[in-house]
């Protein structure tokens, strides 16, 4: 047998087993070096995680590559843009070389929700990908260029409609909707297929302050008519993501010890923890 084929069925079985590693990072940006590619294995592998990787159409096929060598640490994601015309016929080019879902996905045109948008959704969901959006407050990184990007496209409420028109989609939201946080958490507990990422600058805003995301994720345990059965913990809408870009693997740290900060500042027990930092996306991933 071939050393690659051994290796993709080598990695097909090892999402299969019962045991992953212990955190799943589900927002990671491959900075187009091919020198990343091993420190970031390395890295996950002192943390005993896997990750989400995002990944340009021009490193499709190195990283494809790279994956197989490397079974059971990377799950890829395609960067494609929404309005590229091109966007359908990338999905399935992403899906062909095994990569589980979108994102992360930013910069619109038009809002999120656009129908404009929907064939890409449609197409993705044959596969049932998972689709990770920006929402929130963006950067401006060459101010002196003029460019055709606003917030107010990429607002979370924009993801409402996506997910209860395609059921079969899992969607994250990157950055909890910044500052869109009670947004946000609304719309997650009413979609069961919509979760949160909280990377960015928020756990850094609030890192006096975190008790304040009990008054978002606030329907624990609750029963009534007005809430839609649920986890024991309303944290379970959010997921791990660290958002490293650029190479700056020091950020996954960073961002393990501010989530966890968070998490025990807000009294969430270890089981609902343990789903945050992987098993909610795991569970989304046997499913696949
Ligand atoms: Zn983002």
């Amino acid at each position: 047998m071939k050393p690659i084929l051994l290796a993709l069925i080598c990695g097909a079985l090892a999402w299969g087993q019962a045991s992953h590693p212990r955190i799943l990072d589900a927002h990671v940006h491959h900075n187009g070096d091919p020198a990343f590619l091993p420190k970031l294995v390395e890295k996950l592998e002192a943390h005993d995680a896997a990750a989400l990787l995002l990944v340009q159409p021009k490193d499709l096929e190195s990283v494809r590559q790279f994956m197989a060598q490397h079974p059971g640490r990377l799950i890829g994601l395609g960067q494609i843009k929404l309005d590229d015309p091109q966007a359908v016929a990338l999905v399935d080019r992403f899906h062909a070389a095994g990569f589980k879902g979108l994102g992360e996905l930013t910069g619109p045109k038009a809002d999120y929700h656009d129908k404009r948008y929907w064939p890409v959704y449609r197409e993705a969901e044959k596969y049932h990908m998972i689709l990770l959006f920006h929402t929130g407050i963006v950067n401006r990184q060459h101010p002196e260029i003029p460019s055709d990007v606003s917030s107010d496209r990429m607002r979370a409420s924009t993801l409402d409609n996506i997910a209860r028109q395609f059921p079969k989609l899992t969607i994250i939201g990157a950055h909890l909707g910044n500052p869109d946080y009670a947004w946000a958490a609304e719309i997650a507990r009413w979609n069961p297929n919509l979760y949160f990422d909280v990377s960015g600058s928020t756990l850094i805003k609030k890192q006096e302050d975190y008790t304040f995301f009990k008054s978002i994720f606030w329907w624990s345990g609750v029963v009534s008519p007005h809430t839609p059965k649920g986890g024991p913990s309303a944290f379970e809408k959010l997921v791990f993501g660290s958002d490293v870009f650029g190479g700056d693997l020091e950020e996954m740290d960073l961002e393990l010890e501010r989530y966890q900060k968070m998490l025990d500042a807000c009294g969430v027990s270890k089981e609902a923890q343990a789903n945050i930092f992987g098993g909610t996306m795991w569970r989304v991933l046997e499913r696949q």
